[in-house]
């Protein structure tokens, strides 16, 4: 198998600019020369800029997507059951489990690879809490007002995991306006990097000052008080949000080129056998964290990405998830009702790569690849 470094078009690229890279150092500089390291006036600015770009009025800065989860359960007071979907990342489930609730798996809708009203509601026992929403992709579901009605009708708490959507919007909302918190991400490969990272928004000033102190050991204050909650590290330092503040400067620029590639790859995918670029239904913008299109029965995805990586150095990105996570040992007690759309649809799709300074020609090679590898991945 070649090297990543032979490939023409890799899975993923993190992009910092020279210019962002001088950014960051500065930033940094400034952190050492002060000594303020962690929960200081760059991680303040990070939040301040993260609110703004999301139309959000509170963000909560944190050490991780998965801290900023388990601290939205946490603040939210959430035990019992908690519906989530199986194809999202581990960390959805394991934050739920790990802030003291169960979670429990409901099947998703085929188009958008995300939980509707419907599979919610058929999920639902009496011990239901809360719903975790997992903006697949970075595509917000046009299924969020029905899902927002659905729990403000039943009781449940809505949580939005949006660690695919930094500025994606359905209807012109951004992530976080469903939810009565949202959770993102900066892991390397997210539309926002901040090396490690992740912000919490909500809408509710007490919710905001409830995650501050769990993030900060469920201390009442930073500079000390009695510990009222049972918080943990979950801060995140100056280093880090220096990367994550000169990053999601560029967040524009990074959806805008990344739909650029997402619109070429659907039109080009329209004239291909075996494959169908997932449609945006309208309204909806995302930013395109990956560029999903789903496989016809026949293709077989493991030969087509190891055609398409051999014999065109062309890396497909990671799915979305390729592996249901009711097929992960550690949560082979979590119940759920069947799943027959999860497990078809992680079996049957793929990412085509998309990264923020991608080229027309790189995403033109991906093209002529496919045209060429898909016939040869028939079963
Ligand atoms: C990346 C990711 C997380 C966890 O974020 P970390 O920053 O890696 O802890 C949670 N949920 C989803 C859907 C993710 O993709």
């Amino acid at each position: 198998m070649s090297e990543p470094r032979d490939l023409r078009v890799p899975p993923a690229r993190v992009v910092f600019s020279a210019e962002d890279r001088v950014r960051v150092l500065d930033l940094i500089d400034q952190s050492l020369r002060t000594g303020s390291l962690t929960l200081g006036p760059v991680g303040a600015a990070f939040e301040e800029a993260f609110a703004a770009s999301h139309r959000a009025p509170h963000a909560i800065a944190t050490s991780s997507g998965t801290s900023a989860l388990e601290i939205a359960l946490r603040s939210l007071g959430v035990t019992g059951e908690v519906i989530v979907p199986a194809n999202t990342f581990f960390a959805t489930a394991a934050a739920v489990i790990h802030a003291g609730a169960r979670p429990r798996f409901a099947d998703v809708e085929r188009a958008t690879l995300s939980l509707s009203a419907a599979t919610i509601e058929a999920a639902l026992t009496p011990a239901s809490t809360a719903v975790v929403a997992v903006h697949i992709g970075g595509l917000i579901s046009s299924e969020m007002d029905s899902i927002a009605q659905l729990c403000a009708a039943k009781g449940l708490v809505l949580i939005e995991d949006a660690a695919h959507a930094h500025g994606s919007t359905l209807g012109g909302r951004h992530a976080g306006s469903w939810g009565r918190a949202a959770t993102f991400s900066f892991y390397p490969t997210k539309v926002v990097a901040g090396a490690e990272g992740g912000m919490i928004l909500t809408g509710e000033a007490e919710l905001a000052a409830e995650a501050r102190i769990f993030r900060d050991q469920g201390k009442a204050g930073f500079h000390g008080g009695a510990h009222v909650r049972l918080g943990s590290a979950w801060r995140m330092s100056e280093v880090h949000a220096a990367v994550g503040l000169v990053h999601h400067g560029r967040l524009d620029a990074a959806v805008a080129t990344r739909r650029r590639v997402a619109a070429f790859y659907h039109s080009e995918l329209a004239d291909l056998d075996g494959i169908t670029g997932q449609a945006e239904p309208s309204g909806a913008r995302s930013c395109h964290y990956k560029y999903v299109a789903f496989l016809e029965v026949g293709v077989d995805r493991e030969r087509l990405r190891t055609v398409l990586r051999e014999d065109h150095g062309v890396a497909l990105s990671g799915e979305v998830y390729p592996r249901p996570l009711h097929h992960e040992p550690v949560f082979a007690d979590v119940l759920h009702g069947g799943l027959p759309e999860t497990e078809d649809v992680c079996a049957r799709h793929v990412c085509l790569p998309v990264y923020s300074d991608m080229t027309d020609e790189e995403a033109g090679i991906v093209v002529s690849a496919l045209r060429s590898a898909l016939p040869r991945a028939r079963q």
